[in-house]
């Protein structure tokens, strides 16, 4: 693993960081230390840890446009030390592991079950000889249900603590570099393909890693119509959890977060994960989060219930909804 280097701070990318391409224009400029993104990071971080704010004194905040692959970026990006700062004190540990509890439901549960077991019937292997990579397992939350199904699930991810975790829970930890040896039936990727400083370079190692038959999981931000906001209305002042209710506007907070400063490097569009399925010997099989559906039998409410839930996914397979959900194939 990086040594993270000894100064927090950030390093700018000058050319598309998906593509390598240089045909980019600014659609976006502000800065950290005004607002409005000052006060945006003040409402994301504020709650959930510490803000050093002389890490981010005199630093821009800028993003770029690829006319090549369609990607949305911010130019600055944190250096290891600096992501260390973000993910260690601006979120702290403490509630981390308390909003992750907040999600291991029985209706959660049963919702990546279900998607777990559309995946695994496309790959058609008996559930215990299906190899799957989750890539940055984070707390766990899907990765825990694979295993508990079946599959034999690799993890990687960057702290000591989350590894603990991991293996607690019966996942395989490697590191990083050992995604370049290995191949996988089930490439995993749940909100992580944003957060990457090289989204390109490790798109295509993740992609290598699939094996013949296997399927590439690509879930991130809807990015919607993102590029149209900043230009109108720049960043919004308020994160995304501290908005919502009849403040929202629909599809803006969405949006909006697609591009979080210091978290959400790369907002990608369709067309970008066109180009890199293309460019990765991949096809698009799916953009809708399919599921089976897990029905109580005890009494009348429970399948009146149940039925309601299979109606909703009729509903959300029949108009592809509006998310960043992409579910490829190695022919
Ligand atoms: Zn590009």
């Amino acid at each position: 693993m990086l040594q993270p280097t000894a100064t927090p701070g950030f390093t700018s990318r000058s050319a598309c960081p998906v593509c390598a391409g240089t045909d980019t224009h600014r659609i976006y400029t502000a800065r950290y230390d005004e607002d409005p993104v000052r006060a945006l990071v003040q409402s994301n971080f504020g709650r959930q840890g510490v803000i050093d704010w002389s890490l981010l004194a005199g630093v821009p905040f800028e993003v770029d446009k690829c006319a090549t692959c369609d990607l949305l970026f911010q130019v600055q990006t944190p250096n290891d030390a600096m992501l260390e700062v973000i993910y260690t004190q601006m979120i702290s540990p403490g509630f981390l592991d308390e909003y992750e509890r907040g999600l291991l439901t029985l209706d959660e549960f049963h919702r990546i079950a279900g998607e777990f077991t559309v995946l695994f019937e496309r790959i058609g292997k008996h559930p215990a000889d299906i190899t799957m990579l989750d890539f940055g397992v984070g707390q766990g939350r899907w990765a825990r249900v694979a295993r508990g199904m079946g599959a034999t699930v690799y993890v990687t991810e960057i702290g000591d603590d989350k590894k603990q975790l991991a293996r607690t829970l019966g996942l395989e930890v490697i590191e990083d570099e050992d995604v370049d040896r290995m191949t996988f039936d089930l490439v995993h990727t749940e909100q992580v393909l944003e957060h990457l400083v090289h989204p390109g370079r490790d798109f295509a190692r993740l992609a290598r890693a699939v094996a013949a038959g296997g399927l590439f999981k690509a879930a991130i931000p809807y990015r919607g119509k993102l590029e149209q906001l900043l230009k109108s209305k720049g960043l919004p002042t308020e994160a995304m959890f501290a908005s919502g209710g009849a403040k929202a506007i629909p599809g803006e907070v969405e949006a909006f977060a697609s591009i979080q400063p210091l978290e959400h490097l790369n907002a990608f569009s369709e067309k970008t994960i066109d180009w890199l399925a293309a460019h990765n010997g991949l096809r698009k099989v799916s953009e809708v989060r399919r599921r089976s559906i897990s029905v109580q039998t005890g009494d009348a409410q429970g399948l009146v219930r149940g039925a309601k839930k299979v109606g909703i996914e009729l509903v959300k397979a029949a108009m592809k909804p509006k998310i960043g959900y992409h579910v490829l194939e190695r022919a």
